[in-house]
């Protein structure tokens, strides 16, 4: 429950583009939307608290009147956000629905509960439901440069965890062990949260989001290291960068080269004007004409702000094209099942002439004393 500032043109931008796609209201329950648009951080519980954004009216946040009090320590009321209260046994839903006018259409928070979905449909029975990211993701997508500062950041905070890896990747500890150390070390690093930890020792390497398991790290392994967490300023961290406890198999060193050549095609292709599927096949054309397409089993890469995975997907059939400000990832991946497989990670946010790299360390495989 931590109160972020945030600036108020959020809240205006959206108001317009929910009078612009025809909408008449937003619902907007705790999560990254509500976060994005207020900085309030509310617990996702049962009782419920709703941002409610009409096309036409003052925005109007409903928390149940145990929650008040740190709704109204946040930002939340220096927004011009007025604060409803509802008591134990009072219906909220109605609550909501009372203070709108006969709406039509509203799109609810995209990570919105079912009941919560279903309770809306009851309360505003006249409405049609779509989904907020109708509005809001064009505007989360392209980042302000307040926002690529703090994803800059997380991205220095997370290189800097990246550096630390000799400390952490030793023969004889499980993937486990290891993932446990790399958790306090994000934190340490400047994370408020750790989002996930994914380290692939040897054929665990082959499944790209294969997280932590029982394996014992041996010498000779080849090791994917895919880590990120969330700022106190609200925006993630994500990199996926190679090791090997002494040196890999040259199988890998073949496949590894092809990889990084991958990827930096697709790096020096990205740049406001193009698509984003055409990022993607940049890199894929590298791997394919090396005979691993078949090896490249996932998208090239994800949005990133205050979601690890948002939009804009980097990935055939999204025809997006790329502006200034948005944030991505760059990530190919060549996995050969059985054995191991390697990912190169970085986020990336597109400048006037190209993109910047959030994440700037060694991406060779980095060989640590077996
Ligand atoms: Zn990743
Ligand atoms: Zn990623």
């Amino acid at each position: 429950m931590t109160a972020r500032a945030v600036s108020p043109d959020r809240l205006s931008h959206a108001r317009k583009a929910v009078a612009g796609a025809g909408l008449d209201a937003l619902l907007i329950t705790p999560g990254p939307d509500l976060r994005w648009l207020t900085g309030y951080e509310a617990l996702p519980l049962e009782r419920l608290t709703c941002l409610v954004l009409p096309a036409d009216g003052e925005p109007f946040l409903v928390a149940p009147q145990l929650e008040v009090p740190s709704v109204e320590a946040s930002a939340v009321p220096s927004l011009g956000i007025e604060v409803v209260g509802w008591a134990e046994t009072e219906d909220a839903y109605a609550t909501a629905a009372s203070r709108l006018t006969e709406p039509r259409r509203v799109g609810l928070a995209n990570r919105m509960w079912a009941e919560q979905v279903l309770r809306f449909r009851d309360a505003l029975p006249g409405a049609e439901q779509s989904l907020a990211s109708e509005v809001l993701s064009d505007l989360r997508m392209r980042k302000s440069p307040e926002e690529v500062d703090a994803l800059r950041r997380a991205g220095q905070a997370i290189d800097r965890v990246h550096t630390r890896m000799a400390e952490f990747l030793r023969p004889g500890l499980t993937e486990r062990e290891a993932g446990r150390e790399i958790a306090a070390a994000i934190l340490a690093e400047g994370h408020e949260t750790v989002d996930f930890v994914i380290v692939g020792s040897g054929p665990n390497g082959a499944s790209p989001h294969h997280e932590v398991g029982d394996r014992v790290l041996e010498r000779g392994d080849v090791v994917v290291v895919d880590i990120g967490g969330t700022t106190d300023e609200g925006y993630c961290s994500d990199c996926t960068r190679m090791y090997s406890l002494g040196e890999p198999p040259s199988l890998f060193r073949d496949y590894f080269s092809v990889l990084h050549e991958a990827q930096v095609a697709a790096c020096e292709h990205a740049r406001p004007g193009v698509t984003a599927e055409s990022v993607d096949a940049a890199a894929r054309a590298v791997i394919a004409a090396a005979g691993y397409g078949e090896n490249f089993v996932h998208r090239t890469g994800h949005g990133i702000g205050v979601e690890t995975h948002e939009e804009p997907y980097i990935v055939e059939g999204n025809r997006t094209v790329l502006e200034v400000g948005m944030a991505f990832s760059i990530e190919p991946g060549i996995y050969l099942p059985g054995q191991h497989g390697a990912r190169i990670e970085d986020i990336v946010v597109a400048t006037d002439d190209g993109i910047e790299r959030l994440n700037v360390t060694d991406r060779d495989v980095v060989v640590l004393a077996g």
